[in-house]
């Protein structure tokens, strides 16, 4: 294997995750292990617990974090809440919705789909009527994807609550936040989701290996009725006050205290400011992919303009676009690292992500060097994207 080239300078890491770690965290992870019986665990620990419970605005819920990534979590709540056969709900949105769908089915339960409208957010007529087919009452839970990281697209969580509720159904809310969690409000009694779930490297700004899960009361009351054998996952064995119990083994405590400060970040900046900054450094984004896409090539993938995410855009390209050649571009001369399409918009799309750790130099710099790669790459874009841009820095609140 050759080694990469050096590249010279801050590199630009504009995934929609993992995303960029601050040095805050970066230094906080730069510590030796603790031993079991260090008190620093167990602080550590609180801190994290404390943090998310924050975030989430409940005091109410159980908090469990796994040594696991997004995936991960998702095996949790199948795992808790689904008996062997039951059946889950699954709004598509993409990408995700459909590997939630099938890691669910791998398991062994059974998933009802809506069909996925490529370009648009959850369909809540959809989501009703399956919901008053299911007359027996079979569907425990729906899983909800809130922002869907390959479409850019974020769908209202509290007008699907609205219309779950709307149709009489008892099924649980499971709301994947793993892309928006730290991005924008996700505050679980408002939205009375009963479980939300996210992990480490997107919004909450640290390296990729943490999974984690709030859960309310009538979540764990039907994880308590479900006789599904469990063991690592089960909510049940980690209800303790024990930092070995509460990870069913060693906890990763140097992702541990990196996640702890940076929820100390977050509520340093505010968490509310947070999620503005979020909603401006998109903003400049999408003028910008605004601009390019005057030039007849590009285009948002997102087609209402309210349902994109403040934590990515998804650009389509054309036909025959080589997107991973924009990217190596991007990368290799330019010093950004872009995602591609997922699944079926691979090839399709490229990704700028703009969550977590950014700020208006960095947006700026990427979508500079965004578009000095389409231009070596050929693509037909608008010109002025980056004052309007910068405009839209300087003018938004
Ligand atoms: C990234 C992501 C996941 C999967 O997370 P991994 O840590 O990669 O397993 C799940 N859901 C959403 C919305 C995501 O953005």
């Amino acid at each position: 294997m050759t080694a990469s080239p050096r590249i010279p300078g801050r590199r630009f890491l504009q995934s929609p995750g993992p995303s960029p770690v601050p040095d805050e965290v970066l230094h906080a992870m730069a510590r030796q292990p603790m031993d079991m019986g260090d008190p620093r665990v167990d602080e550590t620990i609180a801190a994290c617990e404390a943090g998310l419970r924050r975030l989430l605005h409940t005091e109410t819920a159980d908090v469990f974090f796994y040594a696991t990534n997004g995936h991960g979590a998702w095996e949790v709540a199948v795992e808790n809440l689904l008996p062997p056969g039951a059946a889950v709900l699954i709004p598509g949105t993409g990408h995700f919705s459909e590997s939630w769908a099938v890691q669910t089915e791998a398991l062994g339960r059974r998933v009802v789909r809506t069909p996925w409208h490529p370009g648009w957010p959850i369909n809540l007529d959809d989501v009703a009527q399956a919901l008053r087919d299911d007359a027996a009452r079979e569907i425990v839970a729906v899983f909800a994807v809130h922002t869907d990281t390959a479409s850019g697209i974020t769908s209202d969580m509290a007008a699907l609550r609205a219309a779950i509720d709307a149709t009489g159904h008892p099924a649980l809310l499971v709301v994947d936040a793993v892309a928006s969690a730290g991005c924008t409000r996700v505050a679980m009694h408002e939205l009375r989701a009963d479980v939300v779930l996210g992990a480490s490297q997107k919004g909450l700004m640290t390296p990729p290996g943490v999974g984690w899960l709030a859960v309310d009361a009538q979540a764990a009351a039907v994880a308590a009725r479900n006789p599904a054998p469990r063991f690592y996952w089960d909510w049940r064995l980690r209800q303790s006050p024990l930092s070995y119990r509460k990870f069913c083994g060693t906890p990763p405590q140097t992702l541990m205290a990196g996640l702890a400060t940076a929820f100390g970040l977050i509520e340093l900046e505010g968490a509310e400011e947070v999620f503005a900054r979020h909603r401006r450094l998109s903003r400049a984004v999408q003028a910008a992919v605004g601009v390019w896409a005057e030039g007849g090539a590009l285009g948002f993938f997102a087609q209402d303009p309210a349902s994109r995410s403040v934590s990515v855009t998804s650009i389509s390209v054309p036909e025959g676009t080589d997107v991973d050649a924009l990217r190596a571009v991007a990368r290799n001369r330019f010093g950004v690292a872009l995602a591609g399409g997922l699944g079926p918009l691979q090839g399709k799309a490229f990704r700028i992500g703009h969550l977590g750790d950014s700020n208006a130099a960095t947006i700026l710099g990427c979508l500079g060097a965004v578009q000095a790669a389409l231009q070596v790459q050929g693509i037909p874009i608008g010109q002025g994207a980056l004052q309007r841009a910068v405009d839209s820095l300087v003018d938004g609140d």
